[in-house]
This record gives C-alpha cells, structure tokens and sequence, in this order.
C-alpha cells in the first residue's frame, strides 16, 4: 500500500517534471531558436511555422481585407482573396509559388505576436496562434477606381505620393482569380498571344515611352541650352532625315512653336529635332541618373529600364527617335511613374513601396516601413519649369480632359506605335500641380492614342481620388 502510494507520488513527479520541461522547452524555442527555424534556409521552416501560427491577414491602407486564412469544419485551412483577380499581382497568392507580398512578408504572416503565456498554453493545448497582419499602403477605392476604369483592356495603373513613394494603387490586366489558380493553372501558365497574365505589368511590362519620354528629352535640351526660352521651331506636320519620316500626330501642321507648345502639342518633329541635336553621351548620362539601365530603387519587384542609345554606336535616325520614344527604350509603368514623381517632388526622386506596416493580430503596431530618398534628379527649379510644361498639356494640349477639374492636375500623354499593331497609350501626371498629393502612370495596350484612352481612365482615378 505504502510502496502503492510511492509510485503514484513518483509518477505525478514525473509528470509535473516533464511538464516543467516542456513549458522550459517551448519557452527556449520561442525565445531563442524560433529565430534560428525561421532564418534557417532549410525549406521546413515554412512548414514548421505553419503547423503553429494561423497565417496573418493582408489589409489595405482603408483597412479592407485583400487576403486572409479561413478554416472549414474539418480545420482544413484555406487563403481566400475576397477581390479575385483585383490584387492578384500586388498583394499575390501562396498556391503555385508565392508571389507579391504573401512572398515578401510571408515569415511575418506567419508569425505571431501574442502574450507569450497564451502561446506556450495554444501551442500545448494544439490551438494556433495568430499570424501578424501587413497593412499595405494600397487604398481600396482608388485600386477599385483604377481597375474599373482600365476595364476589359490590357495594360497597368499605378498610383503614387511624390512626396513619400507609398504606392495607392497597382493594377494589371490581364489578370487571375488567386482562389481558383488551381484549376486553372495550365492555361495560365501557357501563357497564348503574349496574354501574360501572371505577370505584373505595372512593375514588370516593359514598354516603349512614346511621347511621355519629352519630360525627359525636354530636360536634356534645357541642361544644353540655358536660353530654352528662347526656342523657337516651325512644324510642318512632318521632318524628313535620310529617307526616314516622322510625322506629327495625324500629320498635323502645328506651325511656329516654343518650347512649351512644342511639349503641350506633343510635336514630334519638333522634339525629333532637338534629338539630332543632343549629346549622345549627355542624353545617355541623364537617362541613367533617372535609373535606365542599372537597377530601379524599389521595395517592389520590377524588371529594370533600357536606354540604347550610345556614342559611337548609333545614329542621327534612332537619336531622333529616341527623343521621342520610340527607338529602342523600354520602360516599366512604374518607372515611368516614379519620374512622375520626381518632378512633382520638387527634383526628389522616392523609392517606391507597397507595404507599410506590421501589426499584431491584436493590432499593436510591430514594424514600420518610413520614406526613403533615392535621388535628386533635377534641380527644384528644372523640375518647376517642367511643371509648368506638363501643366500646359492639360491646359492647352493633348490632356485637355483633364482640365475639368477643381484641383490642377500636370500630365504627358504619349502614343507608343508599333508595327503592325495599335499604338499603345499613355499618361503620367501628378495633381494638384503645387503640393502634388498623387502621381499616376497608365498604359493601355495595342490601343490607340494616349488623349483617347490613357487620359479618360486617368481622369477616374483624379476624380476617385480628389472628389471623395
Ligand atoms: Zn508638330
């Protein structure tokens, strides 16, 4: 009986020890090797995680739900996207590769911040612990501004501040329902006539500049040519240059022009000229202090800018169709954007991000992301003069739409022609002209002109935007 009661005794002992030890353990894992699992490069830790914490949600900056984890009644858990395809590129899915911000935060979204007595008690009694939230800087009724107006056409929206490079909106088009990837899987990723829709358009379709690329040929003249008030230019609807032609839009006559006109009305034979006239190597320079042909600033994924032309190896031809985008560059609508930006923001060129903060599950801010400068591009007072060029093409040029507006909005459409295809069309801007609040950059594919198609979606955007 005695020895009975010994062995009960040293039973519970044990099983008191043991628990002590277990407590011990998971109280040594969550301090210190939960670091070691999560920065382990072995693939498990993803796993490891993901037996213990219930994935996080992803939220916009206006505090709506784009991605969160749901559970069925036999636990099985599920990531639903409550938009379909309208975050698809930006926020990104976890099925069939990760991508967007499931893929850049994803140890975060699977980590939890709690009580650390809750978490040693959910962990031994098999319940999850709660992931951390990522609240993007993606504003839901702008993003849905942006995908409404871009409507049934391929191309890509992308809204920015100039002044701190958050990102408000970033749609592409043609894009996927993230819920049913699974079963669409293979005809998503055979990817038929260049339909693309996997790829994120706005960071990563890289696209001839078309007319949008005068901001920048308009600050190579300026840089060479300290009188630049001064230019004049007559068009006569079109230049000649050993047997090549370039024509102004619908072979218009624009006549006699100065260096505004000659931007507001977008004459190409105007800008052609100023082309042949440039520098190579200083057209080359300035393009590269604006990030073409080097990696582009940005805490988002992107393919980076192209700029061909080079001394010694080009032609009076391809200088004059460079200077007005068409050549050979190539850039990215969210470059395009940035440089946008950098004019509104007096020269300041900002690094772009999507994501700008992590919060706890019970809302207790955990991690900041802050504005970062990347460059100054241009003095305040080139980026002023600018300004009031882009400002001239709402007034009196080919963004006239876009005057209809309390606010005053600057803008550069632009026609990208291709051979044998509709142009695509374009518009960067930024509105109010003085304190900018947004930037924005649209391209629409296979189209047509950018006053025509680019504008009226750019228009929706400003109004979503400024008449809440
Ligand atoms: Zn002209």
């Amino acid at each position: 009986m005695k020895n009975n009661k010994k062995i009960v005794f040293s039973v519970a002992y044990i099983f008191i020890g043991l628990f002590v030890l277990t407590l011990g353990y998971f109280s040594y894992y969550l301090i210190f090797r939960s670091k070691d699992v999560v920065n382990s490069t072995y693939n498990l830790r993803h796993d490891v995680l993901a037996r213990r914490v219930k994935r996080g949600n992803i939220v916009s900056s206006d505090g709506v739900v784009l991605a969160r984890t749901t559970t069925d009644q036999e636990d099985n858990e599920f990531r639903e996207y409550p938009y379909d395809d309208m975050y698809a590129h930006v926020v990104g899915r976890v099925m069939r590769g990760r991508t967007g911000i499931e893929e850049v935060e994803n140890i975060t979204l699977l980590t939890s911040y709690s009580n650390s007595y809750d978490t040693i008690y959910n962990d031994l009694v098999g319940i999850k612990n709660p992931g951390n939230n990522v609240v993007s800087t993606l504003n839901h009724k702008l993003t849905k501004a942006a995908y409404d107006a871009l409507g049934d056409d391929w191309g890509a929206v992308l809204v920015m501040e100039p002044q701190t490079g958050k990102v408000l909106a970033m749609v592409s088009k043609p894009g996927y329902n993230p819920n049913d990837i699974d079963e669409n899987w293979e005809r998503l990723s055979e990817d038929k006539d260049e339909e693309s829709p996997l790829l994120n358009r706005a960071s990563g379709g890289l696209y001839p500049p078309g007319s949008t690329f005068k901001v920048l040929t308009a600050l190579a003249y300026m840089r060479e040519n300290p009188n630049y008030l001064d230019y004049s230019y007559k068009c006569k609807g079109q230049t000649e240059y050993e047997g090549m032609t370039i024509s102004c839009s619908n072979k218009k006559v624009h006549g006699n022009l100065n260096l505004k006109e000659s931007f507001a009305k977008s004459c190409n034979t105007s800008f052609a000229t100023i082309g042949s006239n440039i520098p190579v190597n200083n057209f080359r320079n300035l393009c590269e202090s604006f990030f073409f042909n080097r990696a582009l600033p940005a805490r988002i994924i992107n393919n980076p800018s192209s700029f061909e032309l080079k001394a010694g190896d080009y032609s009076v031809k391809e200088a004059m169709q460079t200077a007005i985008g068409q050549g050979r560059t190539l850039l990215t609508p969210l470059h395009n954007a940035m440089i946008a930006s950098a004019v509104a923001n007096n020269g300041v060129m900002m690094k772009p991000y999507v994501i700008d903060r992590v919060e706890s599950a019970g809302g207790k801010i955990l991690k900041g992301y802050l504005p970062e400068e990347v460059a100054n591009v241009m003095t305040s007072r080139e980026a002023d003069y600018l300004k009031s060029l882009m400002r001239a093409v709402v007034t009196e040029g080919t963004g006239k739409r876009l005057n209809n507006f309390n606010i005053k909005v600057a803008g550069k459409t632009g026609t990208a022609e291709q051979e044998g295809k509709n142009s695509h069309a374009w518009i960067i801007g930024f509105a109010p002209i003085h304190e900018p609040k947004i930037a924005i950059s649209v391209i629409v594919e296979n189209k047509g002109s950018g006053s025509e198609y680019a504008v009226p979606i750019a228009e929706k955007v400003f109004d979503a935007y400024f008449n809440k």
